[in-house]
């Protein structure tokens, strides 16, 4: 691979917060090694339409605290098209961009990878973007530790209400396929039952559970639900609970989209200037078709193919014994 001179970067899928500390360093980190840098509008969709424009170091002055993305994100469906594809690398080569950086999830990944293997001469490096925490070769991703604590934040606000009123709340947060911010916030809040999608959560179970907490006069409960589960939706899982446990009055809360927003936490901060920082650094040594992660603390690269091949992400074992165990 020739050497770099200009690269791209994008943000791509879902927004996560620390995707802003992550391009200021991707960004600063070029310009300080001599690299230009042209920034991606709305992910895919800006390669193909040709939204891109020219950062400088000021381009990305006081993002560090801003949530979302300041090039903005989408799910471009043209982009998985080969003539969408090769729209797009004839705008990149026509402004003389010959590295990527792809900040997003899976997908993102699937669609750089198979873009980079089309087209060799643009290398790639991808950086871990996404709430859910579920990419192989990181342990943690971009935006997941904020998204927990706004989960957690709001979570002991439902407490405070629940306890004055006896009640039980059914909370739902996101995770479609990934229960990893259920986990956390279900440790971090004191619940009382987690339904995550990786596990079935027998309903007689959780109506024994929720009564025995009764008999052992709680004054509130929270069972949180992740997007994913497989129950049947929060509200007939409330409704069917609600028959069965009657001293309690059952509220549901649904989190919603407020979990992705809000001012990236130092976490976060911290893990995107590192990713950031690491990415173009992989780009000047050579690298391509690599996840930049971290494991054990420390940066490790991942062949694309690798990250994406592997989808056995696994909550922790301890962590989920645990949430019985606290909760007697
Ligand atoms: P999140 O985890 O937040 O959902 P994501 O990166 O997985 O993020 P997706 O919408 O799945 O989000 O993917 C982002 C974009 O990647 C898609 O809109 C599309 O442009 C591109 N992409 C996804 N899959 C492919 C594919 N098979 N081929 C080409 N491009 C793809």
């Amino acid at each position: 691979m020739s050497k770099i001179s200009k690269i791209g970067v994008l943000t791509s899928g879902g927004d996560a917060p620390g995707m802003n500390p992550c391009i200021r360093a991707v960004v600063r980190t070029a310009l300080y090694n001599g690299l230009e840098v042209v920034g991606i509008k709305q992910g895919y969709k800006g390669m193909i339409e040709n939204d891109m424009y020219p950062m400088q170091a000021r381009s990305v002055s006081n993002i560090l605290n801003l949530g979302g993305t300041i090039l903005k994100t989408a799910r471009c469906l043209p982009f998985r098209t080969d003539e969408g594809q090769e729209a797009a690398y004839q705008n990149i080569k026509a402004q003389g961009i010959d590295g990527l950086v792809v900040i997003g999830g899976d997908g993102t990944f699937t669609g750089a990878l198979r873009f980079s293997q089309k087209y060799p001469d643009i290398a790639v490096i991808g950086i871990p973007g996404t709430i859910d925490n579920d990419l192989y070769g990181s342990t943690y991703t971009l935006g997941f530790d904020t998204a927990t604590n706004t989960v957690i934040e709001a979570i002991d606000k439902i407490r405070d209400t629940a306890d004055s009123h006896d009640r039980l709340f059914f909370v739902e947060v996101m995770g479609r396929d990934s229960g990893a911010i259920a986990l956390r916030a279900g440790i971090s809040c004191g619940a009382e039952a987690i339904l995550l999608p990786e596990k079935s959560t027998a309903i007689d179970e959780l109506i024994r559970h929720l009564k025995a907490g009764e008999s052992k006069k709680k004054s509130s409960s929270i069972v949180i639900v992740a997007e994913g589960d497989k129950s049947g939706g929060i509200y007939d899982l409330a409704k069917a609970v609600q028959k069965e446990v009657t001293n309690y009055d059952i509220k549901v809360a649904v989190l919603g989209h407020l979990q992705r927003g809000g001012a990236p936490s130092s976490f976060d901060r911290v893990l995107g200037s590192r990713m950031g920082y690491a990415a173009v650094n992989a780009l000047i040594a050579g690298e391509s078709q690599k996840m930049v992660g971290l494991e054990a603390n420390h940066i490790k690269l991942t062949p694309l193919s690798e990250a994406l091949s592997h989808h056995d992400f696994k909550l922790e074992a301890d962590l989920l014994q645990m949430v019985e165990v606290l909760s007697i």
